[in-house]
């Protein structure tokens, strides 16, 4: 391991608010372009941009000494990574959405319901907590448009501003998750570079 310490991002949704709290904190990021490892205007740090759901597994692994995810994400890949700091941007919910005109939670004939979801684990998850049985069939996006294609029943998947829903003519009906980003740290590496990390959470945290 390095002194310095390297941060990963996802590029989407969080990618902007997470260069836009370490620019309030000084530092400079230069466009990624094509790049995967990004220099900073700190010479202790530089960034991994990489997939939403690979930050988890290359912060548990070392390859990052931190990472910055949405909780949903982090709970779906179940990583054994230190969460020190929640962080003010992100904010969605992960929820069940149905087409508007069917019954919920029973199906009208008393099938087992289908549930297309990026998110198997955690959409089993809840409803094996209800006890309820479901088939839960893994889809990489696009979720909102599974039950109109008679993919699935229903959806388990990300609500922003319910707009997206409210298009593909689906209604919310329970809340599995409150997601928000995440600061996210390697075990080891807190240990080894405890000072970093303090330094680096005062910056995005402050
Ligand atoms: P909305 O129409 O505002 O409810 O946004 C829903 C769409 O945006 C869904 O396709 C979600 O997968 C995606 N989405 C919403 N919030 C987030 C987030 N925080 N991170 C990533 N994707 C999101």
């Amino acid at each position: 391991m390095s002194t310095g310490l390297r941060l990963a991002l996802a590029k989407g949704r969080l990618y902007d608010d997470a260069v836009a709290r370490l620019a309030a904190a000084g530092i400079t990021v230069g466009d990624p372009g094509r790049r995967l490892l990004i220099p900073t205007s700190d010479a202790g740090l530089d960034l991994l941009v990489v997939k939403p759901g690979d930050v988890p597994v290359y912060v548990e692994s070392g390859a990052a000494d931190l990472g910055v995810t949405g909780t949903d994400v982090l709970r779906e890949a179940d990583a054994d990574v230190l969460e020190p700091l929640a962080l003010p941007f992100g904010a969605c919910r992960l929820a069940v959405a149905a087409p508007s005109e069917t019954s919920y939670p029973n199906l009208p004939d008393g099938r087992t319901p289908r549930i297309a979801s990026k998110y198997p684990r955690l959409a089993r998850e809840y409803f094996a907590s209800l006890g309820r049985s479901v088939d839960v069939i893994e889809v990489g996006g696009s979720v909102e448009v599974a039950p109109l294609l008679g993919l699935s029943d229903w959806i388990v998947d990300l609500v922003d501003t319910g707009n997206t829903l409210r298009a593909n003519g689906l209604t919310e009906r329970a809340t599995i998750l409150e997601s928000t980003a995440v600061l996210v740290a390697n075990r080891a590496s807190q240990k080894l570079k405890l000072e970093q990390h303090l330094r680096l959470m005062g910056m995005l945290g402050g």
